[in-house]
């Protein structure tokens, strides 16, 4: 592979999630381009290990780094190690996330909380704990993932929506705030991304999903995972607070 395709080689980063689905894209695309890729996951140990046993049989380098993004105290921890053992951190893409789904009359206050702790919270610590290396070397980038549902909003996932959304408020003051740090912030939102997450969908639901995407198919994770190469790249230095879809024209 030539220098070029290398723009990332001596960074750090850590994919947050990236055990599979779209996180272990964007942890393979990283690491593809020559990052050092942190694979953060809470159970799947196996999942984990196939994800870095595929970068390290494509020639990338990267580790497992284990912690539930909900705690609140293990990210800290977790992160804070991995900037001292590598010596620096470049990129963290919050992607870790889950869906409650529930119709508000029945939906239970701990789904609620989890969700609300997991979602936003966890993007809320790491990216509090990463910044601080960051802010130190002058240079950082942050991705969060979100998702369409954020701006047009779901029936029966009202939690989820409204964590989303806040990741984008979040995205955006995070990009003021440490502007002045070379940190840029960006989210991007998929639409109906071929994953487990999606597959969970009863059957009509995914029909009735299909007929409003003007590309007409689920997007794939390379595809969520190019936007996050493109924010994370030295190309993209002067993007930040921006939200890029990905949803095959579902919503604009
Ligand atoms: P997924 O297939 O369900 O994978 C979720 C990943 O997050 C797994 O690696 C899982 O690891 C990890 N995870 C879950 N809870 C965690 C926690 N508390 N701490 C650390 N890791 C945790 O999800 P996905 O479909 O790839 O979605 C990834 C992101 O994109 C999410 O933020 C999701 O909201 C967003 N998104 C997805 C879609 C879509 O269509 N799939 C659309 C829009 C947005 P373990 O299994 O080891 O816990």
């Amino acid at each position: 592979m030539s220098i070029e395709a290398r723009p990332l080689e001596g960074q750090v980063a850590l994919v947050t999630g990236a055990s599979r689905g779209i996180g272990r894209a964007v942890a393979r695309a990283l690491a593809q381009r020559g990052a050092f890729v942190a694979i953060n996951y809470r159970t799947d140990v196996d999942a984990a290990r196939s994800c870095l046993a595929e970068i390290e049989e494509a020639g990338g380098q990267g580790g497992l780094c284990p912690f539930d993004v909900g705690d609140a105290e293990a990210p800290a921890n977790a992160i804070a190690a991995l900037a001292k053992e590598q010596g620096r951190l470049d990129i963290l893409v919050n992607n870790a996330g889950i869906t409650r789904d529930g119709l508000l009359l029945r939906y239970r206050e701990e789904d609620w909380q989890r969700t609300l702790e997991v979602n936003l919270g966890g993007a809320f610590r790491c990216s509090r704990v990463a910044a601080r290396t960051m802010a130190r070397a002058r240079y950082g980038r942050i991705v969060n993932l979100s998702s369409v549902v954020a701006s047009m909003g779901n029936a029966g996932q009202a939690a989820y929506a409204a964590t989303k959304a806040g990741l984008e408020g979040m995205t955006r003051a995070l990009a003021r705030e440490l502007a002045s740090r070379s940190i840029t912030v960006n989210a991007v939102a998929p639409g109906f991304i071929d994953t487990e997450m999606t597959a969970a969908l009863p059957e009509e639901a995914r029909a009735a999903y299909l007929a409003m995407i003007p590309l007409g198919r689920l997007g794939s994770t390379p595809e969520v995972a190019a936007a996050v190469g493109f924010l994370v790249s030295p190309e993209a230095s002067y993007v930040t607070g921006h939200v890029l879809a990905v949803n095959g024209g579902l919503y604009t």
